[in-house]
């Protein structure tokens, strides 16, 4: 089945940025299906969307599940027979942040936060691609954060010189080189890929300190995943501004 309708995935999309991104989404009439690990959740928060008149569908998806996604990619198709948007949007953070832990992190705590933040975006990507690629205008964004900036964690001066946590911020490091990687791949197709930095945002994951809101928090995700025809590609951005790598 195909349809005229936008189908937008969010990964991670039963609580935080990705619900509030799903939101935003909605309300611009696009088909929103939240990819939440636990299904239960997932319908709970796709029904507190529906209440406001978004067509939105809860999938099964835990991202470092390889059948999971597997699924998740036979159901777009039979269901849409395309995909629009994908938001690699879940992702995890262990550590305390500034903790300085370059030589003490364990090997457990990266190989995790690698397997979710970095890993986990390739495989779901790839199972998307062909999905992707059928749509006239596919969009895929890469919830990346500020803190895998290289050049501002370089520089005594920046704000998050002291704000380090080695396996979360490499693990970011790492998807915006896949995100310039995959957009040179696909510069010819029209597909834009680009990260996004949603700020410091309260969630679970930001913590009651962080100074914004989760409404404004999914802006950047909503601005790449709607990016027009002569919008950018490979690029790293919060809030229409660019970030150092
Ligand atoms: P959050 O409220 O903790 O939400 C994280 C989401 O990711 C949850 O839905 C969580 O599901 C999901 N998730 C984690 N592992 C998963 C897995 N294996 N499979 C499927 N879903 C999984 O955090 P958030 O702040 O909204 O974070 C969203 C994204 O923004 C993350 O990539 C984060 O790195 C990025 N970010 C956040 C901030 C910030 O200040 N909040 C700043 C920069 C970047 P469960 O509920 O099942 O755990």
């Amino acid at each position: 089945m195909s349809t005229d309708k936008k189908v937008a995935l969010i990964s991670g999309a039963n609580k935080g940025i990705g619900l509030e991104t799903a939101r935003q989404l909605g309300k611009k009439g696009i088909t929103v299906l939240l990819g939440a690990r636990d299904l239960a959740r997932g319908e709970a928060a796709a029904e507190s969307l529906k209440k406001d008149g978004i067509d939105a569908k809860a999938i099964k998806f835990d991202v470092v599940n390889t059948a999971d996604i597997k699924a998740a990619a036979e159901k777009v198709e039979k269901e849409y027979g395309k995909l629009d948007i994908l938001i690699n949007n879940a992702g995890v953070m262990t550590e305390p942040i500034g903790g300085n832990n370059s030589s003490t992190v364990s090997e457990q705590v990266l190989r995790d936060t690698f397997e979710t933040n970095f890993f986990s975006v390739i495989a779901v990507t790839n199972a998307f691609l062909p999905l992707l690629k059928k749509s006239d205008a596919g969009r895929i964004v890469n919830v990346s954060s500020i803190l895998g900036s290289l050049t501002l964690h370089a520089n005594e001066g920046s704000p998050i010189y002291g704000a380090k946590a080695l396996a979360y911020d490499s693990s970011k490091t790492a998807l915006n080189s896949y995100t310039v990687h995959l957009a040179h791949e696909l510069k010819e197709t029209g597909i834009k890929v680009n990260s996004a930095h949603p700020g410091w945002v309260k969630t679970d994951l930001g913590t009651d300190a962080a100074p914004m809101d989760v409404v404004d928090g999914a802006k950047t995700e909503v601005e790449l995943a709607t990016l027009g025809p002569d919008g950018p590609t490979a690029g790293f951005f919060h809030l229409g501004e660019a970030i150092s790598w």
